[in-house]
């Protein structure tokens, strides 16, 4: 990757901009509010449709690769490897109107507006519709980016079902997708990919600037902790003879949350599910099944929370007599995005008027899949009392025109240089 050191502020069309955000979000709009566009999903076609709509308005190449991403392309007249921006087009259950769709939209109207400005790129420019990152109907996430980046375990397609049992290959089939071919969507020639993001936390908006670039993406790592005392009669065992795997599991609960919370911002710990056997209200508990979900984006002081939380766990149980076994369900290790592209990035930021604040982000994104196949590059704006994943969820309208200027400026500097 090689860049022109300059960057200039490109205009776009904001009505259409903040027009196609309010069209996007009606695909998949609940009737009680929020919206649900779950991987190939009647909701996920329709929006899908609408966004090939877009892609072709703007005289782009359009295309639907093997697991059902969708491509708009503007041949480079120096061809070479591609310059991407996009985002994911499915969302969580009851979820908002920007996360996902914000990078998609606004990357559609950053190469649209250069193409219809600039004319043809020397670099190939590409928008992309990521299918799949939520995981919120299969039992798998980032289904779309680890296609393009080829992380799709063998027969993934076939062992992975939603709820009602259905495979993913079979909901493939449904939208006319062969999931044998999904191998076709690996792609070895994208140089630089760039998303711009809703912040999802309140960090921009309490401390400002109105713009971030994302250095790190944070380390997760996901356990299930079983907690096993004593089932017995509520009423004839007395207090002090009691194992009681509830009250061993809300301990733990308590010592999880603090441990984080004295490790201070940006270390987190969620207790976000636990479920009780026998579960009746006149038995003592004697299994406690409980989630731990726990992030830092640098690595040292993740494992240092693991560690913690491992023995916090440990020590509550010998206290009450009970035991504790922690397995774990998923381990992703932070990412460290490209310092070039952020570079750029910071450039097309103080174009559009600011200087950004390095931030890392908490939340998982495509980006962090990505960045093993490209160099990539993340960009925040605000989001409004930090709120995400929920139908209140949202952006000021100039912050989101200001963030689609600032990915325009980057992409004119990335993919129009000499
Ligand atoms: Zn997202």
């Amino acid at each position: 990757m090689s860049t022109v050191k300059t960057a200039e502020l490109v205009a776009i069309d904001e009505r259409r901009l903040l027009r196609r955000l309010d069209d996007l979000a009606q695909r998949g709009a609940l009737p009680g509010g929020g919206i649900f566009r779950a991987l190939y999903t009647p909701a996920w076609t329709s929006a899908m449709e609408l966004v090939t709509t877009w892609l072709k308005e703007g005289q782009l190449l359009t295309r639907r690769d093997a697991v059902g991403n969708v491509w708009g392309r503007i041949e480079g007249s120096r061809g070479g490897r591609a310059i991407v921006t996009g985002s994911h087009i499915d969302t969580v259950r009851g979820g908002g109107a920007l996360d996902g769709a914000l990078g998609l939209v606004a990357g559609i109207e950053a190469v649209t507006s250069l193409w219809e400005r600039f004319g043809r790129p020397t670099r190939t420019l590409e928008c992309v519709a990521i299918c799949e990152e939520e995981g919120s109907r299969f039992d798998t996430n980032f289904w779309g980016a680890r296609a393009i980046a080829d992380r799709i375990e063998p027969n993934e397609a076939e062992r992975t079902r939603d709820a009602a049992g259905t495979s993913l290959a079979d909901a493939m089939r449904s939208v006319g997708l062969d999931p044998a071919n999904a191998v076709q969507a690996v792609r070895r020639d994208i140089d630089v990919f760039v998303e711009l993001h809703i912040e999802q936390g309140p960090v921009l908006e309490d401390h400002g600037p109105r713009l971030g670039v994302v250095t790190t993406i944070t380390g997760t790592i996901h356990q299930e902790i079983v907690v096993r005392g004593q089932p017995d009669h509520a009423g004839a065992m007395a207090m002090s003879r009691r194992h009681d795997a509830l009250v061993g599991a809300s301990a733990m609960t308590l010592a999880i949350a603090e441990l984080a919370t004295r490790m201070g911002d940006p270390a987190v710990a969620t207790v976000g599910t636990i479920v009780v056997e026998p579960a009746q209200v006149n038995v003592v508990p004697g299994i406690a099944r409980f989630t731990v979900d726990a992030r830092h984006p640098d690595a040292p002081r993740r494992t240092e929370l693991i560690t913690q939380i491992g023995d916090a766990c440990k020590a509550a149980a010998r206290e009450r007599g009970l035991v504790v076994e922690i397995r774990t369900l998923r381990d992703r290790p932070p990412v460290t995005l490209s310092p070039r592209v952020a570079d750029v990035l910071r450039r097309a930021c103080r174009a559009a008027g600011l200087d950004p604040r390095d931030m890392a982000s908490g939340a998982g994104h495509d980006a962090q899949v990505l960045a093993a196949a490209a160099n990539t590059g993340m960009l925040f704006v605000p989001s409004i009392g930090g709120r995400s994943h929920c139908p209140e969820e949202a952006t000021a309208a100039e912050d989101v025109v200001l963030g689609t200027r600032a990915l325009a400026s980057a992409l004119r500097e990335l993919a129009y240089q000499q």
